[in-house]
């Protein structure tokens, strides 16, 4: 039986709790190691070694380093090993202030000057985006995930309708006003960026009635360039299919709620992360 682990750096945990979600695995593979759930001194020698969190701390960087050396396949989960998400938020000067006031805090691991992916400092044979990655995505992730079936975009997942004659003048705050079932979300003024997102989510949040917010990252067509190229092509869609001011668009976009998955090395131009190895 095929061995797996789960080693965890700085995240929320919320990875964890998908992957323990997609109860199919429990019979075709064993988890020997996964703090959360199963407790082991050290990362074994396994076949597949699953990332989540971010490189933080001087402990994350000596645990992932460690890991590596035993493993057959690592794979990156979530947006926060890959490109920032909650652990980035520490690079900001004013949380960083906050937690090194704390003399308390002396006896936790040290924070890195900035936070890092995880194919930074070691290898990767395998993304896996999503805050978190379905519990369907990691079971394709541990089987076969070339032969994973997903749209393009979000929007082909989604099911909702785009209409000509809808064409909001402002954007609509994140859960104000009430949803229309069916309709484009953009339509009704709500900023969702599920045209140039990746799909492979199976659109949960949108189909909810909740804005997509990138969390998996962009599409296969933006994927190798700049995040500016992302960005651009969700104005274009703003301006296909509203009236709202280009400036208000982008303020939005910038804002603390979609930075966290749009603006944090989530340029993979110049990296080492085709699109063949994103799930
Ligand atoms: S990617 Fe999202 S769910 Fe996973 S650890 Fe980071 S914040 Fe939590
Ligand atoms: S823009 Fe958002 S709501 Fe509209 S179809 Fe795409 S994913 Fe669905």
């Amino acid at each position: 039986m095929k061995q797996f682990a789960v080693l965890q750096l700085s995240g929320c945990a919320g990875c964890e709790v998908s992957l323990l979600n997609a109860e199919e695995w429990v019979e075709r593979y064993q988890l020997v190691y996964m703090p959360l759930v199963v407790s082991a001194y050290d990362v074994p020698a396994v076949d597949v070694l699953l990332v989540s969190g971010g490189v933080r701390t001087d402990e994350d960087l000596y645990k992932l380093r460690k890991a590596v050396k035993q493993a057959q396949q690592v794979v990156a989960v979530g947006t926060c090993a890959i490109s920032g998400g909650v652990a980035n938020l520490g690079n900001r000067d004013d949380v960083r202030a906050l937690f090194l006031a704390r003399e308390e805090r002396y006896h936790v691991p040290h924070l890195l000057p900035k936070s890092h992916p995880v194919d930074a400092m070691v290898g990767v044979d395998l993304y896996l985006p999503g805050c978190p990655p379905t519990p369907e995505l990691f079971m394709a992730a541990l089987s076969d995930p070339a032969a994973y079936q997903a749209s393009k975009t979000v929007c082909g997942e989604c099911g909702r309708k785009k209409v000509r004659e809808m064409r909001p003048e402002h954007l609509l705050g994140f859960q104000q006003g009430r949803v229309l079932p069916d309709i484009c979300l953009i339509n009704q003024g709500y900023l969702c960026i599920g045209s140039s997102t990746r799909g492979g989510c199976r659109a949960p949040c949108t189909r909810a009635g909740h804005p997509c917010v990138g969390c998996r990252g962009p599409s296969d067509a933006f994927i190798e360039k700049e995040s500016a190229a992302w960005l651009a092509s969700i104005q274009k869609v703003f301006a296909a299919m509203t009236d709202i001011p280009p400036d208000e668009v982008e303020a939005a976009l910038r804002s603390p709620h979609l930075a966290l998955f749009l603006f944090q090395f989530a340029d993979y131009a110049g990296t080492s992360r085709p699109k063949e190895k994103v799930l």
